[in-house]
């Protein structure tokens, strides 16, 4: 398989260029040069086979010879290593519950998968020392430092704006130490993610180390994100018409992931594109006109993205063509005022709590259905709801449980270098 890039003044490059750089050369984003056709016996075996089976299957075609089979057998296995309940939660809704990874985010998986494939190649001894370099509005900074804790060959450096994650997703940044760095900057979202993109572009560190990305433009966190659809439909009532996903969306690496594997035979229905506040895509779906803004904040705040780097990847597999893409893929808006009612409305009557980002997305299947009756469909959680204590907890009445792998990180002792909004601090940093 060869990637070539969405702005198309790059050459072609294998899985391995494609995972090592993050990003070509002229900027672009990777994309697969053909969609592999899932085969007819792994569709009909689908629903017996072993998660580490299917995520094995999916990802061979796009990883190609660039890692052999017995490797990738071991870094697919360890990828989903964890549950993925499909929960039926209410008449015509289920729950996909990406949860119950080590940092309790669907994250986990890309960054897992992610880690593994480029310490293989760090281990080749054919790259550089490598410094993944991230910038996260929460789940990602998490994910990214627990799938890379360890990890010989590869130094992380994350930045996270100061007091805009929550104190969960903190202590994942901040607690694990070894070659895992948190810069606390300063600022917004949008100022960590300039920053890191002035970072990739800067030549003079380019010559002193080796920079690459683990935000969802990496193939290789990416592409793994198809699995757990597979899973959602291994789980899935075989007499039931295909389910309409709901996927909260933020950068649109998630929702990308699902359509690709739809498009490579993965019988589902239609997707859902649930967004908060920040709506650039379902404005694009309604109008025809794309406007990236400036991120404003909202509960669901990972998804707090205004010009999400993932939906030039949709249009490519939608050939540009809005029609098409109109026909498979819908976009809501839900303000956090509506996030909040469905937590409470669904914890009421389901005993089933929602965190906001699965709220979003409930809220938007809700609407759906009450426009298609007889749409039966589920909803992807992203995340645990221990992790929005502040959005939760009053609806509650009481404090969410604390999952095991949360509990440990309590007590340890956290660890951020302050930084400005200053490019000139960042480069010091990475200099040194
Ligand atoms: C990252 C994240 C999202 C958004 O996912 P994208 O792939 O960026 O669209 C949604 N919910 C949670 C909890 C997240 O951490």
């Amino acid at each position: 398989m060869k990637y070539y890039s969405l702005r198309h003044q790059s050459p072609l490059v294998d899985f391995r260029t494609a995972t090592v750089t993050g990003q070509a050369p002229d900027g672009g984003l990777y994309f697969p040069e053909t969609i592999p056709r899932f085969q007819p016996g792994f569709l009909r075996e689908l629903r017996h086979l072993s998660k580490a089976t299917v995520a094995l299957n999916v990802m061979r075609p796009y990883v190609g010879t660039t890692i052999p089979e017995s490797e990738l057998q071991r870094i697919c296995a360890e990828a989903v290593d964890f549950a993925f309940p499909l929960v039926p939660m209410a008449a015509g809704i289920s729950v996909l519950e990406l949860f119950h990874g080590p940092t309790l985010a669907f994250k986990d998986v890309g960054a897992r998968f992610m880690s593994r494939c480029l310490s293989y190649f760090a281990r080749q001894g054919d790259t550089p020392p490598v410094t993944v370099l991230v910038a996260t509005s929460g789940d990602t900074g998490g994910a990214v430092a627990s799938g890379f804790l360890g990890v010989p060959g590869v130094e992380v450096v994350i930045l996270y704006p100061s007091g805009k994650v929550s104190p969960v997703q903190e202590q994942q940044l901040t607690t694990l130490g070894q070659n895992i760095t948190a810069l606390e900057v300063n600022g917004t979202f949008d100022d960590c993610q300039a920053l890191v993109k002035q970072a990739f572009q800067d030549r003079e560190i380019a010559r002193h180390r080796f920079l690459t990305s683990a935000n969802s433009i990496n193939v290789a966190r990416w592409l793994p994100q198809q699995v757990y659809y597979c899973f959602a439909w291994q789980q899935w009532p075989a007499e039931a018409p295909a389910p309409v996903v709901a996927v909260p969306s933020g950068n649109f690496g998630n929702l990308c992931a699902g359509l690709l594997a739809q498009a490579s035979g993965l019988p589902l229905g239609h997707f859902i594109a649930a967004c908060n506040a920040n709506d650039p895509v379902p404005v694009y779906l309604r109008t025809g006109s794309y406007a990236p803004r400036p991120a404003v904040p909202t509960f669901s705040n990972a998804m707090d993205v205004g010009n999400p780097s993932n939906f030039v990847r949709i249009l490519e597999l939608f050939e540009n063509d809005l029609g098409k893409l109109r026909a498979a893929l819908s976009a809501d808006t839900v303000t956090d005022a509506e996030t909040v009612a469905a937590i409470r409305e669904v914890w009421a009557r389901e005993g089933y709590l929602l965190e906001p980002h699965a709220a979003v997305a409930h809220t938007a299947l809700r609407r759906y259905q009450a426009r298609h009756a007889a749409a039966e469909g589920l909803i992807l959680a992203t995340a645990h709801p221990v992790k929005f204590p502040e959005v939760v907890e009053p609806i509650l009445g009481h404090a969410v449980p604390m999952p095991e792998a949360v509990a440990q990180l309590q007590n340890r002792l956290k660890r951020s270098v302050p930084l400005a909004v200053d490019y000139e601090q960042l480069k010091a940093y990475l200099m040194k």
